[in-house]
């Protein structure tokens, strides 16, 4: 019975070491993949890729819309690397890379000013999630699939940011 007990556990720790690696081995590659479609774009977006519902996403941040229509060339060429290294990432359907990448930027009614200072700024996308239709800010988490910290002050300068 004790037998049974630690194979099956052994099993279960084998399990979480390999789908580790494997999640691992696939970050590397669109990290890289990323890096290589935006070498020469610059203001460069902030990139972030996380997971909903097993399947990967990814979310790029652009400073403005002029800057993500600038970049069309690299998104295009982003969406076509992601889409062959995500391949056989589909749970239910084939994965598709136009469903699982999201080109943002702050809307137009949102002056980029309107941020509390420059290191806040410059994190936006980052270290700092920022949801324009609430004007909510939050942490970023590492944890892959963690949900962002709110947060009621900036780390940075200490002002108040508008209640969630
Ligand atoms: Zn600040």
């Amino acid at each position: 019975m004790t037998l049974l007990f630690t194979c099956l556990l052994l099993a279960v720790v084998a399990w979480i070491v390999f789908d580790r690696r494997r999640h691992a081995r696939l970050k590397t590659a669109c990290v890289a993949a990323f890096e290589h479609a935006y070498s020469l774009v610059s203001p460069r977006p902030g990139f972030e890729m996380g997971y909903s519902y097993g399947e990967p996403v990814f979310q790029l941040q652009f400073a403005s819309r002029a800057d993500m229509q600038a970049a069309a060339d690299a998104n295009a060429a982003f969406l076509a690397a992601i889409d062959a290294l995500c391949r056989d990432r589909g749970r239910k359907r084939q994965f598709k890379a136009q469903r699982a990448v999201f080109f943002q930027h702050p809307g137009e009614d949102e002056p980029v000013a309107a941020h509390c200072c420059d290191a806040m700024r410059a994190q936006i996308g980052k270290a700092v999630a920022y949801e324009t239709a609430r004007r909510a800010y939050g942490l970023r988490t590492s944890i892959i699939g963690t949900p962002v910290l709110p947060i009621s002050h900036c780390p940075w300068c200490g002002s108040s940011l508008p209640p969630a």
